[in-house]
């Protein structure tokens, strides 16, 4: 029994971030937010912990490039609309992909930074995608203060973002920059990404280092998003080679298959003697989300924080997706509830 109520860390600038006709809408953290409140979470203040932090995780000229794209895109003569990208780098093809070369204009650049064209960026985009990096920081701050269960409620998402690329809604990849936090004050964090999709950027942040161990169940990647990794053989590089592990599912898989697969990637973190868990928590994994076809219920998330409370270590969660709102209050309350059975 896990007598401690969660902290829970949230910044508003989430919703200075607001795309039209997508489903990555403000109200899916402020149903979280509250349902999280409603249970007894206790809301702390965030902390400003700056830039260095995210550099640690992404590149200057990424970092360099965000704050300011959709003002260069908005001084075009077509005037301010979200700026989007309409040609992709596809760096494996171009001799520059080395060189460190990159491309002048504004429409180069986000070719050149952009995964996809799902990922808008709109005048709140950066204040919303670094205010959710803060709200990681800082819960990851009062883990490393041994709070032993602490949630931040990050909106933008971010597993999907890699060091140099933004992209599948994420501009900056907050469960990352939160584990390369703890990594620089001595600990040993082990991801588990539980959204229904790969957690790519996540994988491929770490996928050369053996200091933190990651883990993700998901969408098989030959149906779903993103695609082109979180295949089986994917087991991280170099030093880091049997420190990534990848647990693709059918996209239909129902609470049973999930859980026994849950429990294989419990096992395989518990191995790994990690002192910290992060969760990459996505709620698309439920039944009638519309960016997913796992068929799990609100009621089976119960069990899937019972499994995480068993390895007996502080608990990080960090919010993905999730796109059916009228679930996530549900699903939440059972997830809180099975960790503090
Ligand atoms: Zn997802």
């Amino acid at each position: 029994m896990m007598s401690d109520s969660p902290l829970l860390f949230y910044s508003s600038t989430h919703r200075q971030h607001n795309p039209v006709d997508h489903p990555e809408v403000p109200q899916r953290i402020e149903a979280l937010l509250e349902v999280a409140l409603a249970a007894g979470g206790q809301l702390r203040e965030i902390t400003d912990w700056g830039l260095s932090p995210l550099l640690a995780v992404h590149s200057a000229g990424l970092l360099n490039f965000l704050p300011w794209a959709y003002e260069r895109f908005s001084s075009l003569p077509e005037g301010p609309r979200a700026a989007i990208p309409d040609c992709f780098a596809v760096r494996q093809l171009a001799e520059y992909g080395a060189s460190g070369y990159i491309p002048r204009t504004i429409w180069g650049q986000l070719g050149h930074y952009c995964t996809d064209n799902l990922t808008p960026i709109l005048p709140g985009t950066w204040p919303a995608a670094y205010g959710a990096a803060q709200v990681a920081l800082s819960a990851a701050a009062a883990v490393g203060d041994r709070a032993p269960l602490a949630y931040a409620v990050c909106r933008p998402p971010g597993h999907h973002a890699y060091h140099d690329l933004y992209g599948g809604y994420c501009y900056l990849n907050n469960v990352a920059i939160a584990a390369q936090w703890l990594v620089e004050r001595g600990h040993r964090p082990a991801i588990l990404d539980i959204d229904y999709h790969h957690g790519n950027g996540t994988q491929a942040i770490f996928y050369e280092r053996a200091d933190v161990f990651f883990c993700s169940l998901h969408a098989d990647p030959e149906e779903e998003y993103p695609y082109y990794c979180g295949f089986a053989n994917e087991v991280g590089r170099d030093e880091g080679e049997g420190y990534s592990l990848n647990l693709p599912l059918p996209p239909a898989t129902e609470e049973v298959v999930y859980l026994r697969t849950l429990g294989r990637a419990m096992n395989a973190i518990v191995d790994f003697r990690p002192d910290v868990l992060l969760v990459s928590l996505g709620f698309d994994t439920l039944a009638g989300d519309p960016q997913g076809e796992m068929r799990l219920q609100p009621a089976s998330f119960r069990p899937i924080g019972r499994a995480l409370a068993e390895a007996g270590l502080p608990v990080l969660l960090v919010q993905e997706g999730g796109y059916k709102v009228a679930s996530l209050r549900p699903a939440l309350l059972a997830l809180l509830e099975g960790i503090a059975y």
